[in-house]
Order: structure tokens, then C-alpha cells, then sequence
């Protein structure tokens, strides 16, 4: 078997070798071919470029004799041209236009000197032309004729398609005869020994000394044997030193394996730092540092289940800051936020000495976690308010308050109530939240059913105001403002209904709260407004004035102020707006003192609600300087029947007349109060006695038949 290993290797070797040199020999055949055919197309490109630019030259040679012949009209010389120019193998047709008109158009077939074969001896056509001018003009002149030939540039001489042909067969020749040289010497001559050198090499073993090369008679002189010989062994040497040296590099490579694993694990311990530290980012609130929503979501949870499978309760304490939209709006950003993190020390402070988590919720908004017994939690709410009264936060310029309170509403899974899960449970707290807000802020309410019965018909009449919002159920009655000495027209406040589908009226002070804490006032107040624009548009002059009732809000939302504007100018009756919120009269900011200024432009007049009830300010008043006041029906109305209310009433009437404003008198009842009112010059009157608020259509039928008088 061992002797029959080398035999075989000589065969594979031989037979290896036969086919890598038949595959030689093709490949050199082939190259010399490709390599011979390249150089022939090389070539008849040329000559075929040659051609062409011979039988150019020769047309321009004969376009004077050309020119003569179209010049005289003389055929017969036109012809010889042509003749002449037919002397080119090359030049197949020809042409000699005079004047527009064609005094010679030949053509002619010549036989192809290459040999039609792969394409080579193909038609290769060129038309040439040369514009023919009277004799002795210059070229620029203009042209009396033309001469045109056509070149078949493959009519390349017969001398160069033979030289071609014969480059092409030796070349071919001389690769062939190459390559089968080739062929014999090395298979027969190199593959013996490549055999016997293959044969040595295989006995060779890694580790193992010199390996013994056989001398080759006759090719491989003995040194060239020697220094090959010298050549494997320094080979052998190096397989060996290479060996050693990965041997070595194992051991390197294990001991360093040691130090990586140490520092690996320090850079995993590293890793975890910086994980912890980013989870402790994402569960903090980043201004508070407090917890922020999503952990008081997941302790919450954790907690609520917990407490599902144990006796243990668990309390949320929804704590909220009073007032601070218009704290932050006044002092900005900054000092708000300055507030809640003098309010999150004081809440943290809270939670060291008592062990709840006390969360930020978002905005002004905080919740506090804790295991409640039995009145836990209002003795922590208790806490809150009287840290907030021994360490206060200032609040110093507002008008409600010195100082920074905050309302809290809780709510327990002590309370027995089937909270199924922990958003129940903020929900009723919310609910106790908003109770807190109404009973006057700065105080704690704890869920009851009660609460949360309120808050389910709360939510629902929100539900069903959004639904009227959609259907647009909302109509403007009006109510008329006479001139009581005389009964005159002159004006109609509009005062918005809810006219449910059943027919059912129900009057503003019912829905508006509802609609001012639920963001919809706005709406309603703009579907006011697109009804009063509507009837304007039907009757334009029936009506002296007409006044809108406009919220705050609905003036600071967008678009609102334009509509009021877009009303003002399309109407002949002018339009006055009553300003509701007192409180946004006691500071007039520049944006209100603005839109007045922008709404008078217009020709709108601005009036002042309720005035007299003690809670506009004279500055602000001064600053906003309306067009008229109304003295509010809770003055009027007890007018005759308390003691000293005249007085008051005409007290209220002379601040106006000093301020030099007009006045009008909301609540006028009777005719007595009717006529006192003119006795003490407060003659404009609105009333049940001058006529109830009415669908707008029919206070325009219950105008007399002079139109600007009311007859109620
Ligand atoms: P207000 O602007 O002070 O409107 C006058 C209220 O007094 C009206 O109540 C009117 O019906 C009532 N009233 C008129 N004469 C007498 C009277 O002789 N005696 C008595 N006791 N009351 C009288 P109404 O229509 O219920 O409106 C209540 C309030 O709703 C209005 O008070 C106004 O502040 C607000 N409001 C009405 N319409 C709109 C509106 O379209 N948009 C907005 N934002 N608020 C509106
Ligand atoms: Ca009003």
C-alpha cells in the first residue's frame, strides 16, 4: 500500500498535467487567435477610414470641374464628372444638383473585395456632399448646386484584403505551432520530475529533518538539485519554528484569556452602573426628581395587586397646586418651576419621615403612594397642608393668594369600594380632587360614593354637551333694552338655549359651567355667534344693536375676535360685546387691551357685566375704558325692598357717571323699580318688565309697527 501511494500521486500528477496543458494549448490558440482578429479589425478600420477620406479628397478635387459643368448647364461635362469620379472603386453612387433640378444621379454595383464572412465584408455606406458655387465666387456665397456621392467604405483595395489574409494564417500558424511545442516539452519532459519532487515531499513529516531530492539527469544540474534541496529544508525548518511558535502562542493565549475575562467583568459591572443610572433617569421626573408618572403607574400597580391578595390597603393622595396657571403665566416658567421643586422638597421631606412614595404626576400635579389604615391618609394630606403653611412658597403679587396652597382628593382601598383596578382608584381620587377645587381649594376631600355618583353625572352631562356641541343644539334668544321713559328699542342682548331634540329649553346657567370646565364654551359660543350671523344676514336692519355675551376664553381662542369683527362688517346693527370675567378685567393684559382696541376699530362697542357686585376694579375699568356698564341684576333687583339699596344703587349709577360711562340696568322687574331707576338717571333698562329673553324671530314679531319700539 505504502509503495502504491507514490505511483498513484505519478498518475494523477501526469494526467493533471495532460489536461492542464490541452487546456494551455486551447487557451493559447485561442488568445492568438482573439489577438489576431483584433489586430485584422484594427486595421481594416482604418483602411475603411482611409477609404473614405480618399474619396473626399477626390470629390473635392472634382467639385470645380462640377461647378463649371451646372454653371453652363452643360450635361454632357457633368457626366464626364461623374465618370471621372466612378475611377474610385469605392464611390458607388453620385449626384450633381443645379439649381434645385438633377443634372446627373448615378449608381452602380461593385462587387465586395473582403470576404463576406462574420460580418466583415458587410456594406459599410457614407454619403458625402459638397456645395457647388460659381466659378471664381468665394465659398460664402451662396451655392449654385450641390455634389453628392455615396462611399461604400468596405471597397477597401484587393492588396490589403491579401495582406490582411496572410498576417491572419501565419499568426495563426505560429500560435499553433507554439502551443503543440509547448505541449510536448513540458509533458514530457517536466511532469516526470514533477512526479519524483511530489514523491520526496510526500514522505515529508512536520518535524522531520532534510527531505532528500532527487537529482534530475539531464534537466536539474546537481547544484540547482543541492540548493532546492537547501530551499526545502529551510522550508522544513520553518513549518518547525511555526509549530513551536504556535505552541507558545496557545499558552500566551490562555493566560491572556485570564485578563480579559477580568476585564470583561469590569466592564460588565461599568455597564450595569450606567444601566442603573439611565433606569433610575427613566423613573425619575428630571425636574422634581421625584418619581414621575410611569413608576407611579407600576407601584401603583404592584401595590394594588398586592393588596388584592392580603389583608394590607393601599391610598392615593392626588395633591394639586391652586391657581398655578395664572402663577406661571404671570411669573413665568421659570419661577413655576422654581415652585415645584420647593414644593417636591418639601412633599420628599414628607415621604423620609413617613415612608410613602410621593410621585410627580405631570404639571402641578402630584401623587402620593401609602399603605392606609384607617385615617393615614388624611393625617398626611394634614401634613402636606401645614408643611405648606410652616415652610410657605410666596405667591405674593396674585390676587388669590399669598402664598402657594394645594387641594388634595384621596381615595382608598380601604374604603370597601369595588375598585377592580388601580386606575379606579385614581379616578375616585380625581373626583375627590375636583371636589376640593369647589369647596374653595387649599382643603382635602376624601371619595365617597357620593362623590364619584357626582362625577359619573358630571362626566355624562359633559358627554351629552359634547353631543349638542356636535348637533349644534345651541340657539341665541334675545332679550330687549328699551328706553324705559319712552319704551324705545334700543337694543337686543342675545343669551344662548339648549333646545334639546325634545323640545326642552334649558337655560345657560345650567350647561355653561359644565361647558366652561370641560373646554367647550368656545364652541358653543362660536355656534352662538354663526346663528347671530346667519339672522343678521336675514334681517340686517331690524335690530339697533345687538349684544354678545364673550368669555374669556372664547376671545383668547383663535379665530373668535375675527368672527366677531367679520360680523361687525357685514351687519347694519351695531354690535357691542359684554365682557363676563371679572377676573380678566381686575388686570387687563396687552393682549385684551389689543383685541379691544382691534374690536372698536371695528365699530363694536364694549360693555361690562355685572358691574357693581363688587368685584371689578376701578384700574382695571379705566384701563379698558367700555362704552357702557351694567348694573348688575342682584343690585336692582332688591330695589324697594331692602333698606339702603336705593342709595347704593345710585351710588353705583354716579361712579359710572364720573367714570363717564353709560349705564344700563340688568333685572328690572317692575314698574316701580322701572321708575325709580329713571329717577335716578338710569333710564336704559333690561328686564322680565321690558320683555323675557325669546327666540330672535319672535322678538322681531313682537316689534310694534314701528319697528324700533317693544312692546312687551
Ligand atoms: P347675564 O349676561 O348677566 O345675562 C342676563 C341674565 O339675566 C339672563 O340669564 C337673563 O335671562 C336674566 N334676566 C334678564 N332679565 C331678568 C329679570 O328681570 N329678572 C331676573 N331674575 N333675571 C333676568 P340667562 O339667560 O340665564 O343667562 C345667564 C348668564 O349666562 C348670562 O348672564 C351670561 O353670563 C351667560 N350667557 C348667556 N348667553 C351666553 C353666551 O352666548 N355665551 C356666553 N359665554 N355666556 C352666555
Ligand atoms: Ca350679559
Amino acid at each position: 500500500m505504502q509503495t502504491d501511494v507514490p505511483e498513484a500521486i505519478e498518475t494523477k500528477v501526469r494526467s493533471l498535467s495532460g489536461v492542464l496543458l490541452r487546456l494551455t494549448f486551447v487557451i493559447t490558440l485561442s488568445l492568438g487567435l482573439a489577438a489576431a482578429i483584433a489586430t485584422i479589425w484594427v486595421d481594416l478600420k482604418r483602411e475603411k477610414d482611409a477609404v473614405e477620406n480618399l474619396a473626399y479628397d477626390f470629390m473635392q478635387s472634382a467639385a470645380p470641374s462640377a461647378a463649371a459643368a451646372a454653371y453652363n448647364f452643360d450635361d454632357e461635362a457633368a457626366k464626364q464628372v461623374a465618370n471621372g469620379l466612378f475611377l474610385k472603386r469605392a464611390i458607388i453612387a453620385i449626384s450633381i444638383i443645379n439649381d434645385g433640378e438633377v443634372m446627373v444621379a448615378q449608381q452602380r454595383q461593385v462587387d465586395p473585395t473582403l470576404p463576406q464572412f462574420l460580418g466583415i465584408g458587410a456594406r459599410d455606406e457614407i454619403e458625402l456632399s459638397q456645395q457647388l458655387f460659381e466659378p471664381g465666387e468665394a465659398s460664402d456665397s451662396p451655392p449654385i448646386g450641390e455634389l453628392s456621392i455615396k462611399v461604400d467604405k468596405s471597397l477597401v483595395a484587393p492588396e490589403i484584403v491579401a495582406r490582411l489574409f496572410t498576417f491572419f494564417v501565419v499568426t495563426t500558424a505560429k500560435n499553433a505551432a507554439f502551443g503543440l511545442i509547448l505541449f510536448w516539452a513540458v509533458f514530457h519532459v517536466l511532469t516526470r520530475h514533477i512526479s519524483a519532487l511530489t514523491r520526496s515531499i510526500q514522505m515529508w513529516q512536520p518535524g522531520s529533518d532534510r527531505v532528500q531530492i532527487p537529482t534530475v539527469p539531464g534537466i536539474l544540474r546537481d547544484t540547482e538539485v543541492a540548493s532546492l534541496g537547501e530551499h526545502v529544508s529551510e522550508l522544513t525548518e520553518l513549518a518547525n519554528g511555526a509549530l513551536n511558535r504556535v505552541r507558545r502562542s496557545h499558552d500566551h493565549v490562555v493566560g491572556n484569556n485570564q485578563v480579559l475575562s477580568e476585564r470583561v467583568k469590569d466592564r460588565t459591572l461599568e455597564l450595569e452602573r450606567a444601566n442603573r443610572r439611565l433606569r433610575r433617569m427613566a423613573d425619575h421626573d428630571a425636574l422634581t426628581g421625584l418619581f414621575n408618572r410611569a413608576s407611579f403607574d407600576r407601584l401603583l400597580a404592584e401595590r394594588f395587586t398586592a393588596c388584592q391578595h392580603s389583608a394590607d390597603e393601599v391610598a392615593v393622595l392626588l395633591i394639586d397646586v391652586d391657581h398655578f396657571k395664572p402663577f406661571n403665566d404671570f411669573y413665568g416658567h421659570q419661577a413655576g418651576d422654581a415652585a415645584l421643586v420647593r414644593l417636591a422638597e418639601l412633599l420628599r421631606d414628607i415621604q423620609n419621615e413617613t415612608g410613602c412614595i410621593m410621585t410627580r404626576y405631570g404639571g402641578e400635579e402630584f401623587v402620593c403612594i401609602l399603605r392606609a389604615e384607617p385615617g393615614t391618609p388624611e393625617v398626611l394630606a394634614a401634613r402636606v397642608h401645614a408643611a405648606l403653611e410652616t415652610a410657605p412658597i410666596e405667591h405674593q403679587h396674585s390676587t388669590v393668594a399669598r402664598r402657594i396652597t394645594v387641594s388634595i382628593g384621596i381615595a382608598s382601598t380601604a374604603e370597601k369600594e369595588a375598585f377592580t383596578n388601580a386606575d379606579m382608584l385614581v379616578s375616585a381620587a380625581d373626583d375627590a380632587l375636583y371636589e376640593a377645587k369647589h369647596a374653595g381649594r387649599n382643603c382635602t376631600v376624601s371619595s365617597s360614593a357620593e362623590i364619584r355618583q357626582r362625577a359619573h353625572e358630571n362626566r355624562l352631562s359633559v358627554k351629552a354637551l359634547l353631543d349638542a356641541t356636535d348637533a349644534k343644539e345651541f340657539e341665541p334668544f334675545g332679550q330687549p333694552q328699551v328706553d324705559a321713559r319712552t319704551g324705545a328699542l334700543i337694543g337686543v342682548e342675545a343669551l344662548v338655549r339648549w333646545i334639546k331634540p325634545d323640545g326642552t329649553i334649558v337655560p345657560p346657567g345650567q350647561f355653561l359651567p359644565i361647558a366652561e370646565r370641560s373646554g367647550l364654551i368656545t364652541q358653543i359660543d362660536t355656534i352662538v355667534l354663526e346663528k347671530l350671523s346667519a339672522f343678521l344676514a336675514q334681517y340686517p336692519d331690524a335690530l339697533p344693536s345687538l349684544s354678545i355675551n364673550v368669555s374669556g376664553e372664547s376671545l383668547a381662542s383663535e379665530g373668535y375676535l375675527d368672527r366677531i369683527l367679520e360680523l361687525a362688517r357685514a351687519s347694519q346693527t351695531r354690535i357691542t360685546v359684554e365682557l363676563l370675567e371679572t377676573a380678566f378685567i381686575d388686570r387687563p393684559d396687552e393682549l385684551l387691551l389689543w383685541q379691544l382696541e382691534t374690536l372698536r376699530d371695528a365699530g363694536v362697542a364694549v360693555e361690562i357685566d355685572d358691574f357693581g357686585t363688587g368685584r371689578t376694579s376701578i384700574l382695571g375699568l379705566m384701563a379698558i375704558s367700555p362704552d357702557r356698564l351694567k348694573v348688575a341684576r342682584e343690585l336692582i333687583l332688591p330695589l324697594g325692598k331692602r333698606e339702603g339699596q336705593t342709595k347704593l344703587v345710585t351710588s353705583v349709577i354716579d361712579i359710572a357717571a364720573s367714570l363717564e360711562m353709560n349705564v344700563l340696568a340688568e333685572g328690572v322687574e317692575t314698574e316701580e323699580i322701572a321708575r325709580l331707576l329713571i329717577d335716578i338717571g338710569c333710564p336704559i333698562q333690561q328686564g322680565y318688565l321690558h320683555g323675557k329673553p325669546m327666540p330672535l324671530e319672535d322678538l322681531l314679531q313682537s316689534l310694534g309697527p314701528s319697528p324700533r319700539k317693544f312692546q312687551a
